[in-house]
Parts: structure tokens; sequence; C-alpha cells
């Protein structure tokens, strides 16, 4: 994206997304664009009065978003790699697998850095992340369904009506705390479907500290797309 997301006639380029809110709500995605969340009613001309009023905020995140979207990884020696809240420095080796971290560093031998490690994150996922939701589920009763994981460029997890739970693998870079948390949210969501007080009691009830890992994601999760 060029010129900050602005047109033109100096106008910032946004989206808007009306449903049965009440207020307005401005949110920049991992791509930098200006989602805005209104009521059904609300004029064009109030919207753009607010999102004018919230510019020198809105440049400001759209800034910061385009530098972290387009910091990719170049598979270079001692660039450093995320692996479960903790940045590990690459290597590189000869040995058959492409690649192996062994607690200190990953060691690559193969061309292809990204392929390689989206392979081994998923492993490691499913290593361990998958008896984490079996641990969960047992202990608090939860029926789900199946179990898929795959990356995903902006959902962490859901619950289909089915209770069929979606997990993104990239999560095996975010801390411990924040896997358990995305467990425990689709886990839950098999019980209620919606993000209502109910819903967040019993998440709470589970992980009286989810807020913590509710923040990290929202300040971290571009972190688990770099690659
Ligand atoms: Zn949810």
């Amino acid at each position: 994206m060029q010129g900050l997301g602005l047109d033109n006639n100096k106008k910032i380029n946004y989206k808007l997304v009306r449903s049965n809110r009440k207020t307005l709500a401005l949110h920049i995605d991992i791509y930098a664009n200006l989602i805005v969340r209104s009521p059904q009613n609300l004029s064009v001309s109030k919207i753009e009065k607010y999102i004018e009023s919230k510019s020198d905020w809105i440049i400001n995140k759209i800034k910061s978003a385009q530098s972290k979207a387009t910091h990719l990884p170049e598979y270079i020696e001692n660039e450093k790699f995320l692996f479960l809240g903790n940045m590990y420095p690459l290597v590189f080796g000869n040995q058959e697998k492409d690649l192996l971290f062994d607690g200190n560093k990953f060691v690559l031998s193969s061309d292809d850095g990204k392929k390689s490690f989206l392979r081994w994150y998923m492993e490691e996922f499913n290593k361990i992340a998958i008896p984490r939701l079996s641990y969960y589920a047992k202990k608090y009763q939860f029926q789900y369904n199946k179990v898929r994981i795959k990356a995903q460029k902006t959902v962490w997890g859901s619950c289909s009506s089915a209770d069929n739970i979606n997990l993104n693998y990239l999560l095996i870079m975010a801390p411990i705390h924040v896997i358990d948390y995305v467990i425990v949210h689709e886990l839950c969501h098999t019980i209620n479907k919606s993000h209502s007080k109910k819903f967040w009691s019993l998440v709470d009830n589970i992980l009286p500290n989810y807020k913590e890992s509710k923040s990290w994601l929202k300040e971290n999760g571009y972190r688990l797309h770099n690659l």
C-alpha cells in the first residue's frame, strides 16, 4: 500500500462495515487497511468527520502496520525466529532434515527457508498444542468433533456450528499461555457460540489471566505472520 492509504484528495481510504453495534470503532488490520465499524444508520458524513478527527492516530497506526507488514525474513545467518514466544537465531547446517532446533538455535539445511519453517512449525504445533487441546477438553468436559490445523492470515482459531475446531499452527510461535488461551477460547465456543458475557466468564473460569494472552496476540500477532 502506498501513500498511507490516502487517496488523491488526501482523504483516508477505509472499508466500512455496518452492523447492529452502537458506537463507531476504528481498526487497522495487518495489511495496514483502515476498517471502520459503524452502526447501521450513521451517515457517511458523520463517519468521515469522525475519521478526520482521528487522522493523526490513524496515520500513525497505518505507518506502524506498514513497517511491520513488510518485515519479512530473508532466511540468512543470525536472523531470529520465534518459537513459543522466544527468538532464536538461525544458522546453516548440512543435516538430512531441512530444519532442526537444538534448544538454542535453528539449523537450516534447505534453500527454501519459508517452506522449512512452515513445516517445522506445523509439526511442533501437532506435538505441543494438540495434546493441550485434549487436556483442556478432558479436564473441563468439552466435546468437540474434529480438529484441523492450518496457517491462516487473519484467524487464530474457530469453532464451527458442528463443533469442528480450526487452529492456526502459526500460534506455535507465541508463548504457551497464548496457545492455551486460543485453545480454551475455541473449546468454550462448543458451549457458547457468541462472545457474550457468559462466554467470557467461561473462559475466565479456566484461564483467569486470559486478558494478558489476548492483548499479547493483539500486540504481537503480526509477528507470527512474518515468514
Ligand atoms: Zn471466539
